[in-house]
């Protein structure tokens, strides 16, 4: 098992698969909806923190010890695992969103 394969993604529909595959490598197929929305939660609680760091909320950590895009990372991997996990489409949620963003500030100009 090659856990460490490079991959570089095109869109969001090969980053799902990715997941997917790395996630039944891993052995890791029992994970509910409820396991991967709890990780999101942890995951972005993780760049919560750094943010709280950079803007001196949190003076007793070092913003060394963190890597914003580890974190970001996290969100992404998390976020594709969950939406594998409710059998949705990551390129089609993002469409809805740029639609209702669209509309919300169409209206606004
Ligand atoms: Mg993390």
């Amino acid at each position: 098992m090659n856990l460490f394969f490079k991959v570089d993604f095109m869109d969001l529909k090969e980053l799902q698969e990715y997941v997917d595959k790395w996630i039944k490598m891993i052995g890791e197929t029992d994970w509910t909806k409820w396991n991967y929305f709890a990780r999101l939660v942890e995951e972005a609680s993780e760049i919560g923190e750094i943010l709280s760091i950079q803007e001196g909320h949190k003076k007793h950590k070092k913003i060394e010890d963190f890597d914003m895009e580890v974190e970001i990372g996290d969100v992404l991997f998390v976020t594709s695992a969950l939406a594998n996990c409710l059998g949705l489409d990551l390129n089609k949620c993002f469409r809805k969103v740029q639609k209702k963003l669209n509309k919300q500030f169409g209206k606004m100009s």
